[in-house]
């Protein structure tokens, strides 16, 4: 199975619950260990005993990744638990909506903080590891909202710091790869998810199904196969990918 990620080990950020729980659980179920990271510290320890119980070997660990000390802290609790890091899904990410011209210093600040400093302070402190044994995976949660403009959702932030991931992955990725060390993205369209129930997007569903040419949203699971084919061999001559699951929604 060129799948297999049997005595790897993986970091999730953002793990707790949604696309990022669905990825632990794939890389666990593909051989990984994996360390569960969330700022919501019993979402982290709710999805690591999840692994557990199907035999998983798994970790929970707080993180705020918008504090590049947590995310160098929480590197280092992989490596004392598991003895190495393979892998490092980034994936924490907040979204506010708003007019941009109302939009506060405070949502822009927090949106960039996580989404962009955030994954840009996990991608180091993985990388500092995996450059020194000469193999990495990294992959980073982007959106297609890094590409098109959502309506009629507002989130000026939101789509800035998911452009600079991309940009960033690309940057990173082609520094790092003849180190033996990947960097690619993910970007997503909808996806049933938490982040996509708030009062607000609940009013703009029907218009987003109109508008995906596979007249659905995604469910977790639609990504997974994205990422277990960027964790795997079958990746190797592939860095700095924005690789785009979205129905369709990009083409029109
Ligand atoms: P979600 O809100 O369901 O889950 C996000 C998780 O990240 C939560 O458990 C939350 O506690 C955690 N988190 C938030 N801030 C954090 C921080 N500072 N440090 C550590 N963890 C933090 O969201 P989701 O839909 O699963 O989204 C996951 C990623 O996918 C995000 O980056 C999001 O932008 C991206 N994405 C989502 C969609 C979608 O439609 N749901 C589409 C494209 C991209």
């Amino acid at each position: 199975n060129k799948f297999a990620l049997d005595g790897q080990v993986a970091v999730v950020t953002g793990a707790g619950q949604g696309i990022g729980r669905s990825i632990a659980h794939a890389l666990g179920e593909a051989g990984a260990k994996v360390a569960v990271a969330d700022l919501e510290f019993n979402r982290a320890e709710t999805v690591a005993a999840e692994l557990q119980a199907k035999g998983i070997q798994s970790l929970a660990i707080k993180v705020d990744v918008s504090k590049k000390q947590e995310c160098e802290d929480m590197v280092q609790k992989v490596l004392s638990a598991f003895g190495d890091l393979h892998i490092g899904v980034n994936n924490a990410g907040i979204v506010f909506h708003s007019d941009s011209e109302d939009t506060s210093e405070q949502e822009w600040t927090r949106t960039m903080g996580v989404n962009l400093n955030g994954v840009f302070y996990c991608c180091q402190a993985e990388a500092k590891h995996m450059l020194k044994k000469g193999y990495g995976r990294i992959i980073n949660t982007a959106s297609m909202s890094a590409t098109i403009v959502n309506h009629p959702q507002r989130q000026v932030a939101y789509n800035t710091s998911k452009a600079g991931v991309v940009h960033m992955t690309k940057t990173l990725g082609t520094e790092w790869c003849d180190r033996g060390v990947t960097v690619n993205c993910i970007s997503p369209g909808y996806v049933d998810t938490e982040l996509n129930r708030s009062e607000l997007l609940l009013q703009v569903r029907t218009q987003w199904l109109n508008e995906t040419p596979m007249k659905r949203l995604a469910d977790v699971e639609d990504l997974v196969g994205g990422v277990l084919y960027l964790t795997s061999k079958l990746s190797n001559f592939t860095t700095g990918l924005d690789l785009i699951m979205d129905g369709g929604f990009t083409c029109w």
